[in-house]
């Protein structure tokens, strides 16, 4: 017993909290570095404004999925490490204005826990006296992408990569690429999962042959492929895919008895401002509320500037709108599908990117039937939506999935008009000038 070191459990709580802003906030410079591969100004230009404002690259605070090695000569004093987690994830999600993305009850009731509470907790005992914490900030959009298959032993090389890039392909744009694919071979089902998250954590470096293999197949939509492997079963071949969006959000720190946490986040690098390289110029100008006239000047594929009034709903608003009628009137409206995270003080609204479109489909053609005109989110859209825009005449807009800092500098006035209850998920009347959009489908 003379190595055991004592860590207070409220310095444990108190590093996830600073863990969880940082993560939010800035992008590690493997991440950003990988990024720049791509055609992305805007992306790139994202990361520099969360950096430079603190605030969250992506409205997307995510689930909160902690990491944790801890050294089997350390004594936690205090709070069982669950709930020291769990009160630090707490702590940085309010001090940090991150948005709280956690429903109970996932099947019937689905009420938001209101602290982003219970993190996803990974422990394992490695040897040492230090407790070596990552957090993870994983958005639904990429998460909900990701895949499980019991291959066959037989399957081998080849079968691993057919499902990666089937896995992919079917990700389409609602997992915000360029993504960053996280794969697990071996173990069990549940372990390949956990491999595939884990692999996530690594420098997208893409070194192994396997690993090279699949980023060939997938370098047009992927700036990294990580594998994790471990020993499995005979007759097995679990493989998992975790993809990630360009927002990989993670931070760690290795706590010891004399560890002094910073007093305000800082991040890693200077996240440069590459302002310059955004052109807006080929863009048409369109003022809110939408006319017919400017619906049949516009191709799929054109880049268009929105100014004038939106509304803000998703998931929980369309459903309500459905059951109970719709709070506001639908003719010629646009909806912007987003669910912001809380204001600072100085703000007008948290940062406000798009999510997932799809989840707004069985709404949508009765929507589109009583007037709406159009909606901006991310990612594609089911037939019975295309038919139902191409029959009443509307438009589907698609904004940079996760570029949120970005387009909350558009929005220049915010004010919820209908169910404050549902918090992120309310109903908010903006105003937006030189809204950035590209047109999806007409
Ligand atoms: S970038 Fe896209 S997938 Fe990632 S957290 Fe944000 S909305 Fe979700």
């Amino acid at each position: 017993m003379n190595n055991v070191t004592t860590i207070k459990s409220s310095l444990i709580a108190d590093a996830i909290s600073y863990l969880c802003q940082k993560a939010a906030c800035f992008l590690r410079e493997e991440i950003y570095n990988a990024l720049q591969r791509f055609n992305c100004e805007e992306i790139l230009l994202n990361a520099h404004l969360a950096y430079k404002t603190k605030r969250p690259i992506c409205q997307d605070t995510g689930i909160t999925v902690v990491f944790v090695d801890i050294g089997q000569d350390v004594h936690i004093e205090g709070d069982e490490l669950e709930l020291a987690i769990n009160k630090g994830v707490e702590k940085g999600y309010e001090q940090g204005y991150l948005r709280k993305s956690i429903v109970d009850d996932p099947v019937y009731a689905r009420k938001n826990t209101e602290t982003n509470t219970p993190a996803v907790i990974h422990t394992r005992i490695v040897p040492g006296n230090t407790i070596k914490i990552t957090v993870a900030l994983k958005g639904a959009g990429s998460e909900n992408m990701s895949a499980v298959k019991m291959l066959n032993p037989s399957d081998g090389v080849e079968g691993i990569i057919n499902f990666v890039v089937e896995t992919v392909e079917n990700s389409a744009s609602n997992s915000c690429p360029p993504v960053y694919i996280g794969i697990g071979v071996g173990g069990t089902m549940e372990q390949a999962a956990i491999l595939a998250k884990r692999a996530l954590l690594k420098t997208p470096l893409t070194e192994s042959e396997l690993e090279k293999q699949i980023y060939e197949k997938v370098k047009d939509i992927a700036f990294g492929v990580s594998i994790e492997t471990q020993a499995c079963h005979i007759a097995g071949l679990p493989v998992a895919i975790n993809l990630n969006c360009h927002a990989t959000r993670h931070a760690e720190m290795v706590l010891t008895e004399n560890t002094v946490l910073p007093e305000e986040i800082k991040p890693d690098f200077d996240i440069p401002c590459n302002e310059h390289k955004i052109d807006y110029s080929s863009y048409k100008k369109i003022n809110l509320p939408l006319k017919d006239e400017d619906i049949e000047g516009l191709k799929a594929g054109d880049g268009v500037l929105l100014s004038g009034e939106v509304c803000t709903a998703r998931d929980a608003a369309h459903k309500k709108f459905i059951e109970q009628g719709i709070p506001f009137d639908i003719k010629g409206q646009v909806i912007y599908y987003t669910g912001p995270c809380p204001a600072m003080e100085d703000e007008i609204i948290g940062p406000a990117g798009p999510t997932t479109s799809s989840r707004m489909d069985s709404y949508t053609p009765q929507l589109l039937e009583l007037g709406l005109k159009g909606m901006i989110g991310k990612g594609i859209r089911n037939q019975e939506v295309l038919n139902s825009i191409k029959q009443n005449k509307a438009v589907y807009f698609t904004a940079i999935g996760g570029a949120a800092c970005l387009l909350t500098q558009k929005i220049k006035s915010a004010k919820i008009i209908a169910y404050h209850e549902l918090g992120t998920e309310a109903v908010f009347k903006l105003q937006v000038e030189d809204f950035p959009v590209i047109v999806n489908f007409i």
